[in-house]
């Protein structure tokens, strides 16, 4: 929004409900609230894998919304655009083919090397008008090197690296299918983990868990939220130190967690009992 020139105060972050999926009577009121103030809502973005619990809204449902109310429906699939490929689980992201925009980031679960977050849009013309600038040192002629379509006409820069050519070459490689396998993978090793964590009351799971994203934390009962936070982040420096686990840390409807996020297709259940067990 910043980059836009719109600032946040053109933003309005939807609530969420239980599961961290977008409240969609909550949007619909937002809209219908927008347009009587005389402002013009313009775009919702939906998200398929939430940063912090990887909760996917309902994609078709805010896609059959956007559509009702005129508006562009952009999705950030950068954790969980990727689970389309997966055989078992690509029902969770249905509805994300609906979108007009785009974000998957493939250095995230699909184990390529950063940096290659991208956008897709839907409508070509719509993209290139957006970016495209007519310039003396960068006009269109038919033939020799100048020829064909300019890519910097499809976004801000002019000149950049090839980030494309190794998602290309990964995907030559070990094909789309082996990396479908590995995101499938990857959630039903975290359904494990949480099933680790419901078995043993000392640890309480903080979100449902969706995809490869697990929060939960050490409670062992009776402390404040504030010692409960102190003792945790203690646990996740420990673990990293120990080189034990890479476990990161958020915070979710006010309470402080561990955030278990298992992209790596090295990882096996005998690690995540590891991890479990020492917490
Ligand atoms: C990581 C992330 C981004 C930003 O992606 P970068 O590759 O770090 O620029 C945007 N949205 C979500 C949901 C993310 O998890």
């Amino acid at each position: 929004m910043n980059l836009l020139g719109l600032g946040k105060r053109s933003l309005f972050k939807v609530p969420s409900d239980d599961a961290f999926r977008m409240d969609l009577g909550a949007l619909r009121d937002r809209v219908r609230a927008d347009r009587e103030n005389g402002d013009r809502p313009a775009c919702v973005i939906a998200t398929a894998g939430t940063t912090n619990t990887g909760s996917i809204d309902d994609l078709s449902a805010v896609a059959d919304l956007c559509v009702a109310e005129g508006l562009w429906l952009h999705i950030d699939g950068c954790i969980g655009a990727r689970i389309a490929i997966a055989p078992d689980h690509r029902h969770l992201v249905a509805g994300i083919e609906r979108a007009d925009s785009l974000a998957p980031d493939l250095h995230k679960g699909l184990q390529a090397q950063f940096d290659v977050g991208f956008a897709l849009v839907r409508d070509r013309r719509k993209h290139r008008v957006a970016f495209a600038e007519n310039v003396e040192y960068l006009q269109k002629i038919s033939r020799s090197v100048a020829a064909g379509e300019f890519l910097h006409d499809y976004n801000l820069d002019t000149t950049r690296g090839f980030r494309a050519l190794k998602i290309w070459m990964m995907l030559k490689e070990h094909g789309v299918a082996k990396f479908g396998r590995l995101i499938d993978q990857g959630i039903a090793q975290a359904q494990y983990l949480t099933g680790l964590i419901r078995r043993q009351p000392l640890l309480q799971q903080m979100a449902p868990t969706v995809i490869d994203i697990v929060s939960f934390r050490f409670n062992p009962g009776g402390m404040e939220e504030g010692a409960l936070r102190a003792l945790n982040i203690e646990i996740m420096l420990q673990l990293q130190e120990a080189g034990i686990a890479g476990v990161s840390d958020t915070t979710v409807k006010g309470h402080y967690c561990l955030r278990v996020a298992i992209c790596n297709h090295r990882t096996r259940r005998a690690d995540l009992d590891l991890a479990a067990e020492v917490v």
